[in-house]
Parts: structure tokens; C-alpha cells; sequence
């Protein structure tokens, strides 16, 4: 097993088989590239400055120079594999560069829970999709009817709306109650105020690289060559007042004032141990949707609730990635069979992850059935929804034989609406 110079604890989340890509800010005040490893991140724009990035795709490109990513994710796979061989190599346990310099490795690797992280991505566009079946039954069967609780397009595509890029926000940063329209009590006359069901999604996003030109598509097989890394995706929601906007065009505003995600990206290359069967797809989609050896990966997704009166937070939601019933690669191909370009940096997340126990729901709607069955805290607290001061903890990792490839956490408290 490829082991580095530096210690990892089998727990953490950043070994050596995963460097994962993120951004930070330097004690100058400038922000640069870094990849995680144990306690540590390493600082990419100073090894590229070092000339240690020389391999036939990166030379002379001072990628990890940018203070985001997008133009690292455009390049491509080639560039992707080699930054991912070098970094690899330039932390091993028998490489000598940084191992045996110390002055390098000072300015190289710095203590993770010293810095502050940063977005490392300019996110130009954001797509949700809705691809957990049981997600959607759960819904369907609450809104419309429990026997067709899926629409008929439901299997045929992926379902999907366009989002919001603006409002994305770094985990940790904290949010306000969202204001808006809603109808208690099923009244036809709307009232204005703080939203009364504000939920979590526990989402995972893809981010992606190269993209396609307007006009043109990628398909379905070579829509993986287009993704460069997941993180982490919390799809804050306001549920009444999406119920009063909603028809006939969709979410609006119920949607569009907070997404959280991780700080970190995993890489494909870093998941590809982890590669796993896809759930069945009956009725076969039709053939731009028809992808061979359809795989998806096997991660482990967990939410936690910390309300104010709690000491320790306490898991809600234990479910997994590869529940989702279509592939990112599906997702792709039908973001861009109408010739929609997507672009380096775009965002696209699966829509809300459930499983089919009890305790895998991945929102507070679903885990409370639209606050009829409260959700009871060991604190003796009760919620329906989530209430001003707490917090949401989602994390996720795939397990390895002897270490994790993990994500980190993405946080974030509620605040009261602003007057
Ligand atoms: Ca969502």
C-alpha cells in the first residue's frame, strides 16, 4: 500500500490515496491551491512555483498558480493524472524532495485546522437533479398520490432544474431564515415572513471539467472524461415556500438563497476503488441515456443535528451514494443532449439522497413526513423543521482496506431571518 512520510490515522479522512483539491489563505492574504494530507494541506502554488509540476502536461502551465481551479479543471484527465502521479510521488514515503527539505516542507505543508479554507472553484453554473428514487417516491407520496407517487417521466430522465451559482456558499458559513411567501393552514391568501420549514438536502454534487461547445453534447460514454471531482452538497430549502411557488415552472426563491458544500474535492481517480453496481434501470432509457457497464461509487453519507441545547451533535440520516438511481454520466449527457454548453467549474448535484430505511432519509421533510412524526433529540427536544441557532453536519467517506477516502464535513448554522 502506498504509504507517505507524513502520518495518517487509518480514520482521517486524507490519505495519501486521496488529495483531494481545495484552496486556502495564506498568511499574506493571498489565496492559493492545496490538496490535504492527514492534519496538513499542501500548498500547490508553491510547488509549482518550484518548477515541481514538470511533467509534459503541467510544464509551464503554472496551473496551481491561479487562485481558483477552473482553468487546472480544464485542461483535461491527462493534466489531472499527472498533478495527481506528481503529488503522489512528492509525498511518498520514499521520495527525498520535501521529505529531507525542511525549509520547503515549512512552506509547503501547513496544519490544516491553522488555515482558513476557501471556494478553490468559480462555480458559473448550477444544476440540481432529483435522481434518488426513494427521495422522489417519499415526496410523491406525500404531495400526490402514494400509488403513483412517481411522475411518468420519472425513469425516463433524469429530473432537473436549473439553480443558483450566486448563493453557494463554503461550508461553514453561516445562514439566515430565509423570508418569503407562504400560505399556512392551506389558505389561497398568501402571507410574507420568516420561512416555517426550513430543510436540509443532503446532496453530493460533481464538478466539471472541460465541458462542450453551444450546440453540441456530450454522451452518455464520455460524459465521465467531463468530471473532474465531487464534494459534499447541503441544497438548503424552504418547503413552504417552494409549496406556494412551485407550479407551474418549478423552484424560484424557496431554492435560491443558500447551497453549501464541502471545502474539498475528491477526484475520480481518487474514488475508483470504490466503484460499485448501479441500481437496475427497468424501463431501459432510451439510447443518448443507454450507457454500458453503468457504475457508480460506494460512499458512506452522514447527517448530523446540533441544536443549542446539545452538547454532542446527533446523527439523523445514515444512507449511501450509490442508492441514486441515475449516474453522473446520465445526468450529463441529458444536461447537454439539447446543446447546452457546459462549462470548467459548473456545478450539478444529484438532488436529495435517501435510502430505504427509516433512518436513511436525507431531509428533515421526509424524516419528520412534512412535520407530522416529529424527530425527538436525546436533549428531549423535538423538531419538525429546523429551528434558529442549529446546526447541520453532513459528512462522507468511502472505505478502503486499511484507510478512508473522504470528503471532510460541510456545516452550517441557522441564524434568524434579517429584519
Ligand atoms: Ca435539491
Amino acid at each position: 500500500m502506498l504509504k507517505s512520510f507524513i502520518e495518517v490515522d487509518s480514520d482521517s479522512h486524507f490519505p495519501i490515496q486521496n488529495l483531494p483539491y481545495g484552496a486556502y489563505e495564506t498568511e499574506q492574504g493571498e489565496i492559493h491551491l492545496c490538496s490535504a494530507i492527514g492534519e496538513y494541506i499542501v500548498d500547490l502554488f508553491v510547488l509549482d512555483e518550484e518548477g515541481l509540476f514538470d511533467g509534459s502536461e503541467l510544464n509551464n502551465q503554472y496551473a496551481f498558480q491561479d487562485s481558483s481551479l477552473n482553468y487546472f479543471m480544464s485542461l483535461g484527465k491527462p493534466a489531472w493524472t499527472e498533478a495527481r502521479n506528481t503529488l503522489q510521488s512528492l509525498l511518498s514515503a520514499d521520495s527525498k524532495i520535501l521529505r529531507d527539505n525542511t525549509l520547503l516542507r515549512q512552506r509547503v505543508l501547513k496544519k490544516r485546522d491553522e488555515v482558513r479554507l476557501v471556494m478553490p472553484v468559480q462555480i458559473g453554473n448550477y444544476t440540481d437533479f432529483y435522481s434518488s428514487e426513494q427521495h422522489a417516491r417519499n415526496v410523491g407520496s406525500m404531495f400526490r398520490d402514494p400509488d403513483n407517487a412517481l411522475l411518468p417521466n420519472w425513469k425516463h430522465l433524469p429530473v432537473g432544474y436549473h439553480g443558483r451559482a450566486s448563493s453557494i456558499v463554503l461550508s461553514e458559513t453561516e445562514i439566515h431564515r430565509p423570508k418569503g411567501q407562504t400560505t399556512p393552514n392551506n389558505s389561497q391568501q398568501p402571507v410574507f415572513g420568516p420561512s416555517q420549514k426550513l430543510d436540509f438536502e443532503l446532496e453530493m454534487g460533481f464538478i466539471t471539467g472541460p465541458g462542450n461547445k453551444l450546440g453540441h453534447s456530450i454522451s452518455v460514454q464520455e460524459a465521465e472524461e467531463h468530471i473532474f471531482g465531487l464534494v459534499l452538497v447541503n441544497d438548503w430549502s424552504a418547503r413552504d415556500i417552494q409549496k406556494w411557488e412551485y407550479q407551474p415552472l418549478g423552484p424560484f426563491l424557496a431554492k435560491s438563497w443558500a447551497t453549501s458544500i464541502s471545502p474539498w474535492i475528491v477526484t475520480i481517480e481518487a474514488l475508483e476503488p470504490f466503484r460499485t453496481a448501479c441500481p437496475e434501470q427497468n424501463p431501459k432509457p432510451l439510447d443518448y441515456l443507454h450507457q454500458t457497464n453503468r457504475s457508480t461509487f460506494d460512499i458512506q453519507l452522514d447527517v448530523l443535528l446540533k441544536t443549542d441545547n446539545q452538547n454532542e451533535p446527533h446523527r439523523i440520516c445514515s444512507t449511501n451514494f450509490k442508492h441514486l438511481y441515475w449516474t453522473m454520466a446520465q445526468q450529463l449527457a441529458h444536461q447537454t443532449v439539447a446543446g447546452c454548453n457546459v462549462m470548467p467549474g459548473d456545478l450539478y448535484a444529484s438532488g436529495t439522497i435517501s435510502g430505504n430505511e427509516d433512518d436513511s432519509f436525507g431531509s428533515m421533510l421526509e424524516i419528520t413526513w412534512n412535520g407530522n412524526n416529529p424527530l425527538s433529540l436525546p436533549s428531549g427536544e423535538q423538531r419538525s423543521f429546523l429551528e434558529d441557532g442549529d446546526e447541520v453536519i453532513m459528512s462522507g467517506f468511502a472505505q478502503g482496506n486499511g484507510f478512508k477516502v473522504g470528503f471532510g464535513e460541510v456545516t452550517g448554522r441557522i441564524l434568524p431571518a434579517i429584519e
